[in-house]
């Protein structure tokens, strides 16, 4: 399976594509995580993406697609992956649909996770991260709105919309069955 995880900041998205991916034994690639290891390595490109992730502003699509592009090169990725925080805009989105297309692939779903603004305000306060400032949990939420909700319309038929709101195993048997895959749910 070739999944797309959405939602905005505290929606659990992580968290459910982390136990997804071991649910179904593919890679789980988080373009956050990613650059957030970069960064932790002092590598070039942690140093690029730096001032961007702390203002919470995007990183800009050339570095980001780059980067993916190489992930999805990787063995590891043949028999299928979660991809969690990429696409985050129609450019990616399309960039990523040529990508594939070229490869003669295709995605198989896109989960949408999402909870009421109150709920991901107290989850966004519990968690802590180093760049989770009011403004960059503020700024987050309105480049959520502005450029990646547009994603729902424009992924149309292959959308699944999974409410977050839950225990994580609850959430998580909800996203099973959305994909039909409830004969791996247990727990
Ligand atoms: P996340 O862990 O998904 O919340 O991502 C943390 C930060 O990484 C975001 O606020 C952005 O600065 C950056 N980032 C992650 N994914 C992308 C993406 N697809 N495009 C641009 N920036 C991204």
């Amino acid at each position: 399976m070739r999944v797309l995880i959405v939602g905005p900041q505290g929606a659990g998205k992580g968290t459910q594509a982390t136990l997804l991916a071991e649910n179904l034994g593919v890679p789980h690639v988080s373009t956050g995580d990613l650059f957030r290891l970069n960064i932790g390595h002092g590598t070039a490109l942690g140093k690029t993406v730096q001032t961007y992730m702390d203002k919470g502003e995007l990183v800009p699509d050339e570095v980001t697609s780059a980067m993916v592009a190489a992930r999805l090169e990787d063995e590891d990725m043949v028999n299928g992956w979660i991809l969690d925080g990429f696409p985050r805009n129609l450019s990616q989105a399309k960039w990523l649909g040529e990508l594939l297309a070229e490869r003669g692939s295709a995605l198989t779903s896109v989960l949408v996770i999402d909870a009421p603004d109150e709920i991901l305000m107290e989850r966004m306060m519990a968690r802590g991260r180093a760049d989770d400032t009011a403004d960059a949990i503020q700024r987050r939420l309105a480049i959520y709105h502005a450029e990646t909700v547009p994603l729902v319309e424009f992924y149309g038929d292959l959308v699944l919309e999974v409410d977050g709101v839950g225990e994580i195993s609850e959430v998580q048997h909800r996203i099973l069955r959305a994909l039909g895959r409830s004969d791996l749910e247990h727990g």
